[in-house]
């Protein structure tokens, strides 16, 4: 959500003129988009700014801001903590930043633009107040032109004990699908072939109009038949939300990634209770087997939280066997921080000393990582198809962005990395590979080169 939000803003001040630069020196304005999930990035922005400090003493027309989710939480602290900040502008105020800019610099001073509170109004006053903001994009504003997020719902209800996401995305609102899927047809002209579906619980997507309803399979019917897409994926779901008419539709639709994240959090019912995500692990089982039933060669990744308030050894083990049982694709395991305003930093101690956070965390990704690294170890021998990201991490790092042959990586269907060498003119293109090699995060391949003769073969192609 934030790599969008930040395209968006860095695409409407192009249109105003601006132009990227890696160095803060040169800069005229430094926007910092901000997450307030965990304390830890928080943490980082605030060291930063106290790194510019400096700058803006050597340079006071340079105009420093802070946007996104700590803007919308610390508000007018960011100006105490920080005093030579300029700018504060919450997430569902992004489509001003290119006009706030532009009042500092004609002298107007320090700007300050949030959303209204969860409670600071009816819940219609709160919702207007989280503007959404996805202008029309061209394709040079993205990471990859061939590649693009799609916001389908900003928001979310859930209101999870340990999590500031409610309160600083306000209220859950569902796009209407006309705009969505206007978005995806001028993404598709301008050369777009995968699509990712963003919301908070994605699969909770539901809008309404008079008696009609759109739900999130509605929407992969009408997305799918835009013929320059030839992949859609969605994130990040909600367990309860996994219904049999969503899995039926990736079961059915070619174009939708049978990849799916589905974050569990815990594998112990007392926990998942106090951290009130609304399903026990036996409905998180059932869900599973529903989408092995559904979609056998599907993929399903996890997020969990480690040291959550009172979670005691025993309770940690059950989350291991979870993962051992499950065997995810691959699981994002986070030390559990604490949160000012949540019910969880209101209601329950924050108890788990840090040092138990981070055996556990390191335990759990061992035991993911195992997995991950046989499950990878699987698909050698095997054909798989992949959407040609661009260079390899490996490739940028040795600066190769020169010549014609370079190592290149690329994703499956089921979001599999998987690096090659070949030629950079097939980046963005989708293409066969064989599999020689595997570790925990990427599949090693070669391109099918086709044979003429006799001997030609086809290759079981995996996902
Ligand atoms: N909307 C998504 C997740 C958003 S936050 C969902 O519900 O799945 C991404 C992940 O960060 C969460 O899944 C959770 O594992 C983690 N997280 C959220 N709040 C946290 C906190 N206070 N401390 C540690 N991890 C947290
Ligand atoms: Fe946070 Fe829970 Fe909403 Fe996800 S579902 S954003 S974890 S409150």
């Amino acid at each position: 959500m934030n790599v969008l939000d930040s395209e968006l803003v860095v695409a409407s001040l192009r249109k105003e003129g601006y132009e990227l630069t890696d160095n803060t020196g040169d800069a005229d304005t430094i926007l910092f988009n901000t997450c307030s999930v965990r304390q830890h990035a928080e943490d980082k922005i605030y060291s930063a700014l106290g790194r510019l400090k400096h700058a803006k003493r050597e340079n006071p027309k340079k105009i420093i801001g802070v946007l996104g989710c700590m803007a919308q939480k610390d508000q007018r602290l960011i100006f105490e903590r920080a005093p030579y900040v300029d700018l504060i502008v919450g997430p569902g105020q992004l489509h001003q930043v290119p006009q706030l800019i532009a009042d500092i610099a004609e002298g107007a001073g320090r700007q300050l633009e949030v959303s209204l509170g969860r409670k600071e109004g009816t819940r219609a006053t709160v919702e207007r107040s989280h503007e959404s903001f996805d202008p029309l994009r061209d394709a040079t504003m993205r990471p990859t032109p061939y590649q693009a997020y799609v916001r389908i719902q900003i928001g979310c209800d859930k209101f999870c004990t340990y999590c500031i996401v409610p309160s600083v995305r306000g209220p859950e609102q569902s796009r209407p699908p006309v705009e969505i899927v206007a978005e995806a047809k001028q993404l598709a002209d301008e050369g777009c072939k995968e699509i990712v579906l963003l919301g908070q619980t994605v699969n909770s997507y539901c809008y309404r109009e008079g008696d009609r309803k759109t739900r999130l399979s509605d929407l992969l019917h009408q997305l799918h038949e835009i013929e320059g897409i030839k992949r859609i994926k969605f994130v990040t779901n909600y367990p309860k939300d996994m219904t049999v008419d969503l899995l039926e539709t990736v079961r059915d639709l070619p174009k939708c990634s049978e990849y799916l994240h589905v974050p569990v959090q815990s594998g112990s019912n007392r926990v998942l209770e106090q951290m009130k995500r609304g399903y026990t692990v036996e409905d998180y089982r059932e869900m599973m087997e529903r989408i092995r039933k559904w979609l056998p060669d599907g993929s399903v990744t996890s997020d969990f939280i480690v040291g959550f308030c009172g979670e005691t050894e025993e309770e940690f083990q059950l989350t291991c066997d979870l993962v051992r049982e499950q065997r995810f694709k691959n699981s994002f395991i986070f030390k559990y921080s604490e949160r000012p305003g949540t019910k969880g930093a209101e209601n329950y101690p924050d108890d788990v000393p840090d040092d138990v956070k981070r055996r556990r965390n390191n335990e759990l990704l061992a035991i993911q990582n195992e997995i991950s690294e046989e499950d990878n170890q699987a698909f050698l021998g095997r054909g798989v198809e992949v959407l040609v990201e661009g260079l390899s991490k490996a490739a940028v790092k040795k600066n190769e962005t020169d010549s014609e042959q370079v190592q290149l990586t690329g994703r499956t269907m089921c979001d599999r990395i998987v690096v090659f060498d070949g030629n950079r003119r097939q980046i963005g293109e989708i293409l066969p590979l064989t599999v020689y090699d595997a570790n925990v995060h990427t599949l090693f391949g070669s391109v099918v080169t086709q044979h003429v003769g006799p001997e030609l073969f086809s290759l079981p192609v995996s996902s």
